[in-house]
C-alpha cells in the first residue's frame, strides 16, 4: 500500500512545541490548558497577539520550531517504521518551505522516521497538495488540517484525520493515537 502523511501537527506535536517555545520568548506563564482551548490552528492568541503579530512571530521563530527538540506524537515513529518493514510505501506531503527540505528530511531521519528523500515533497499550499496526492495514487492520507482534507473529498484516497481541536466538525475516520493506526486502516 501506499501511505501518505502531512508532518508537522499529523505526526509531530508542533503547535504545542511552538506554544511552549513562545512562552519563554515571551516570558508569559500560560498553562497546557491554555493551549488545549485553542480552537484554530494558529496559536498565538492567548498571548495576546493579533493574528498580523502571530503570523510574524512564527515566521520569525520558524527555524527554532522546526529543527529543535519538538516530539513526535506517540508512537507515530514505530507506526511508519512498522509500515515500512512490512514493504508498505510511505510517503510525506508538507507545506514547509523549500529551503527547509533537507534539513527536515535529516531532523525526520533523526527522529527515527523512515524517510526516502525520493518520497519527500514540499513547499506547496493547503489547497495544491491535492494535485501530488492525487498524481501518487496514495491509499491512505492523513492530514490535520481541514483546508488540505476538505479539497481531498472527491479523491478515491482514503482520508484520515488526526485529531486536532481545529477540525472537529470534519467527517472523517479520525486517528485519535498513533498506537491505533493499523488498528483504524484495517477497519476502513
Ligand atoms: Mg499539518
Amino acid at each position: 500500500m501506499r501511505f501518505g502523511f502531512d508532518i508537522d501537527d499529523t505526526l509531530i506535536n508542533l503547535r504545542e512545541h511552538a506554544f511552549n517555545l513562545y512562552k519563554r520568548k515571551l516570558n508569559q506563564a500560560l498553562s497546557r490548558e491554555d493551549y488545549l482551548s485553542i480552537q484554530r490552528v494558529e496559536i498565538h492568541e492567548p498571548f495576546g497577539l493579533t493574528d498580523e503579530e502571530g503570523k510574524e512571530l512564527w515566521n520569525n521563530s520558524l527555524e527554532t520550531i522546526y529543527f529543535t527538540d519538538c516530539p513526535p506524537f506517540p508512537s507515530a515513529v514505530e507506526t511508519l517504521q512498522g509500515l515500512a518493514r512490512e514493504g508498505h510505501e510511505i510517503f510525506y506531503i508538507t507545506a514547509r518551505p523549500k529551503g527547509h527540505r533537507e534539513r527536515t528530511i535529516k531532523w525526520m531521519s533523526d527522529q527515527g522516521f523512515p524517510v526516502l528523500d525520493s518520497n519527500f515533497y514540499y513547499g506547496m499550499k493547503d489547497h495544491e497538495k491535492i494535485h501530488i496526492i492525487k498524481e501518487l495514487s496514495l491509499d491512505y492520507y492523513v492530514d490535520d488540517k481541514p483546508a488540505v482534507l476538505e479539497t481531498l473529498s472527491d479523491t478515491t484516497v482514503q482520508l484520515i484525520v488526526k485529531d486536532q481541536s481545529y477540525n472537529q466538525e470534519l467527517h472523517l475516520p479520525r486517528l485519535t493515537a498513533w498506537k491505533d493506526f493499523n488498528r483504524l486502516v484495517m477497519g476502513l
